[in-house]
């Protein structure tokens, strides 16, 4: 199995696993005071199994959606609000119940972001190119450059020391936005400033993680940077897989 295939299959396993622990603490909540309630009204612990009963509906549903769409990926039943729902309620949900089971953050931070692009994907529409951002870390750029490429990428020198180079060439090419943030404060002032359709975004799994969190409901595409010195110091990046996604969202999905 694919080291991909391999985290989005975790993520998959992590919501069943919670959906159980979910279906465990209703059973609870309902039996517990069924007794009492029934002393209330006859009808009341009924009325109880049903509400537990709809909200596992729920959830085994979202979960049902989530596995089409990564097997198909394709925009498939609800997907639009999955992903908010993924963002907002099922990814802190998974974080802990992986603590319990001793699997990393980073783990579950990068299934999530594999999980993220494909409903992404599966949700893109045609972006016109000054609507794509491509957001890039500033760990990119070579340690010893001393140019200073945030604020304006166009004053590098493209002396080919470091993938900003290519990168500023293929915004040119495509016509996409391209721009370089120190941080989260940064990136979220580009964001706002640029207000992107679709962001095509780099960097490592906890950066990713926040960013597409602090971007919904834009819609953020997560490229993992590849960091052969460790993190944060000249960092690489696979230009091929930026230039798929950034086709695939120019092409309408295609
Ligand atoms: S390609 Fe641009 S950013 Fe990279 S080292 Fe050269 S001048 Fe600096």
């Amino acid at each position: 199995m694919s080291e991909e295939k391999s985290h989005k299959v975790l993520f998959v396993g992590l919501l069943l696993v919670t959906c159980a622990l979910f279906f465990l603490v209703a059973v609870l909540l309902w039996w517990i005071p069924y007794v009492g309630l029934a002393n209330i009204h006859r009808a009341l612990p009924a009325l109880l199994a049903v509400f537990f009963g709809i909200l596992l509906l729920l959830a085994v549903g979202g979960i049902f959606s989530i596995v089409l769409t990564l097997i198909f990926k394709k925009d498939l039943l609800l997907s639009k609000r999955l992903r908010g729902a993924v963002i907002k309620v099922i990814f802190p949900v998974l974080i802990l119940v992986g603590k319990l089971f001793g699997i990393s953050k980073e783990k579950i931070q990068h299934a999530f972001v594999e999980v993220n692009n494909d409903i992404v994907m599966a949700q893109a529409g045609h972006i016109r190119p000054e609507r794509l951002l491509l957001l890039m870390p500033h760990c990119l750029q070579n340690y010893e450059c001393t140019v200073k490429i945030t604020g304006n990428v166009d004053n590098c020198k493209r002396c080919g020391q470091c993938k900003i180079k290519d990168l500023v060439e293929m915004a040119e090419t495509y016509g996409v936005n391209l721009s370089v943030a120190t941080g989260g404060t940064i990136a979220r002032r580009i964001v706002v400033e640029k207000k992107p359709r679709i962001i095509i975004a780099v960097a490592c799994e906890r950066d990713l993680t926040s960013g597409i969190q602090d971007s919904y409901p834009v819609p953020v595409y997560g490229i993992f940077n590849i960091r052969p010195h460790g993190p944060c110091f000249n960092t690489q990046v696979d230009l091929t897989k930026v230039e798929k996604a950034m086709r695939h969202f120019l092409q309408g999905g295609a």
